[in-house]
């Protein structure tokens, strides 16, 4: 089954061909540290692909689902990503360049998951001062419970019953 990011692209080496759009839906499985690309809803992009000289100009969109966790505080959230992509693909250029078209076809899947990944967050953050887990469990663990409870458990509320006993 081929890959839902090739596409046969060839004909536009040549600068008399026209100018076209690609698109695709695919559920894709890339994530960095702390953030992923959800595969639903699917990862969609949508590129216009122009003959210049010595290659093939790449204007376009890419829109995906990404979910991040909080490097301090480990919350999840969600959000929605557009990258505008603004790239080249050489057809008469050598292995130094990033992109390079070999053969009728090209694969988009590199293109699309560079310009979608390298600029998601290495650290993502819930909020910019997000006082993190480890501030708030360190703080005191017991203000998370209601006071009946720290009283129930606490060794001098036993401690409390047992001498009130012995009255
Ligand atoms: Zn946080």
């Amino acid at each position: 089954m081929s890959s839902p990011f090739v596409f046969h692209i060839g004909d536009l080496r040549s600068g008399r061909a026209e100018p076209r759009d690609i698109s695709s839906e695919v559920s894709v499985d890339w994530h960095l540290e702390l953030s992923k690309v959800l595969p639903e809803p699917v990862l969609r992009f949508s590129l216009e692909l122009s003959p210049i000289g010595g290659g093939i100009a790449v204007l376009g969109e890419i829109e995906a689902t990404v979910a991040h966790t909080c490097n301090r505080c480990l919350d999840e959230w969600q959000e929605n990503v557009v990258r505008n992509v603004a790239q080249l693909i050489t057809t008469d250029g050598d292995e130094e360049d990033d992109y390079r078209l070999v053969g009728e076809e090209f694969d988009f899947e590199n293109m699309v998951r560079d310009e979608l990944m390298l600029d998601l967050p290495l650290v993502p953050l819930c909020t910019e001062d997000c006082k993190g887990l480890v501030a708030e469990a360190g703080s005191d663990l017991n203000t998370d419970l209601s006071e009946d409870e720290v009283n129930e458990s606490s060794p001098f509320s036993v401690l409390k019953d047992l001498l009130d006993t012995g009255d």
